[in-house]
């Protein structure tokens, strides 16, 4: 997605005049992306990305940094366009850049064949005198030696276009890799869950095989937050996503979908053996007692809703199931898992 803002200088101005105030009580540095989401907020001009910031703020009213940043990668420029736009640029370097030294070997060949040609007239003109011969192969090295400049040139060349088309697909495949993980718990992100329910619902479908979702969510943990505060906040998350990577498995696919909520959709595997995996990550969460350093932080506990794939619905059905098995969980006292009805 480009951002293309045709707002003139007054208008720019008078949105600013608003952004800006707005972005000051978020109480975060005002970095571009956080400004970058505060003028299309106040401009109203990315209706996702304002709904997304408006339910950031009833839910955590000092959000954080990462959180913001995060509607950003969402809602504001996609990653991936980015990094194929990169792709794309250097590849059309390169091949310019080929191009041009192909031309160049190109004409030199031309040339060469012409002195080629002429130098066999003049031979056929020579009779036997060897004065007439000599020079005629004495120019014939010449070329031969230039040509054989030429061809180096072209070959250092390709290299160096090799090289750089090699470089340039680590960097896309680093920006690619980055655009799909969620920054904080190294786990997959929204986007990347999401291409994965795709491939794996097929997949069941296709080999008529269960397929069950879990949504974890850490309880209370608003409270974590306004106790600890936000950083200890972040290590617990990556200690419970850490926690709910030990138990993935084979084709399992994990992921933090945003906020204190993590997701695991597991192929292969029917209603009960949903519930055995929810209640092995309540349990194992449970039964710790976390530390930040020397700071004690406590136990943390999450519930979970947990729900089987039902081959006809569509992936907002299915979460929507166990989201309401998730509230189940949470309204029956937290620290608990329950599963979906169908
Ligand atoms: P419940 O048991 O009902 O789930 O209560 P809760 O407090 O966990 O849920 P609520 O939705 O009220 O609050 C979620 C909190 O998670 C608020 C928000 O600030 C915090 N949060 C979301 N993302 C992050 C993050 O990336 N880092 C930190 N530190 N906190 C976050
Ligand atoms: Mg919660
Ligand atoms: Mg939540």
């Amino acid at each position: 997605m480009r951002i293309d803002y045709k707002d003139s200088v007054e208008e720019a101005g008078q949105i600013a005049r608003s952004a800006i105030p707005f972005a000051a009580k978020l109480g975060l540095p005002i970095n571009p992306y956080i400004y970058t989401l505060c003028y299309q907020h106040t401009a109203k001009t990315n209706d996702k990305l304002s709904n997304a910031l408006i339910a950031l703020l009833a839910s955590s009213p000092t959000p954080t940094k990462s959180e913001v940043e995060e509607l950003y990668h969402q809602f504001v420029v996609d990653d991936d366009s980015k990094a194929v736009q990169m792709l794309k640029t250097a590849v059309d370097n390169v091949m310019s850049k080929a191009q041009v030294a192909l031309l160049d070997a190109q004409n030199s060949s031309t040339v060469y064949e012409q002195q080629l040609g002429t130098a066999g007239a003049q031979l056929d003109d020579s009779g036997d005198q060897t004065e007439i011969i000599e020079a005629i192969v004495k120019n014939l090295i010449a070329e031969t030696t230039q040509m054989s400049n030429v061809s180096t040139e072209l070959r250092e060349k390709l290299t160096a276009a090799q090289t750089e088309i090699a470089h340039m697909h680590e960097e896309f495949t680093r920006v690619r890799q980055e655009s799909l993980t969620d920054p904080l718990t190294g786990l997959k992100n929204r986007r990347a869950f999401d291409d994965a329910f795709k491939t794996l619902s097929e997949q069941a479908l296709e080999l008529n095989t269960p397929m069950s979702l879990l949504v974890i969510d850490i309880d209370h943990f608003k409270r974590v937050n306004d106790t600890h505060g936000h950083i200890v906040g972040d290590a617990v998350l990556k200690c419970i996503g850490n926690q709910i990577k030990n138990v993935v498995r084979g084709n399992d696919v994990s992921a933090r979908f945003g906020g204190e909520e993590f997701v695991l959709l597991l192929p292969d595997t029917p209603l009960v053996g949903a519930e055995r995996v929810a209640e092995n990550i309540r349990e194992s969460i449970a039964k710790q007692t976390l530390r930040h350093g020397d700071h004690k932080i406590g136990q943390v506990t999450v519930s979970v809703g947990y729900a089987c794939f039902n081959y006809e619905e569509t992936i907002e059905d299915l979460f929507e199931r166990t989201d309401a098995a998730l509230y189940e969980a949470k309204i029956g006292g937290r620290n608990q898992v329950c599963g979906a009805s169908d």
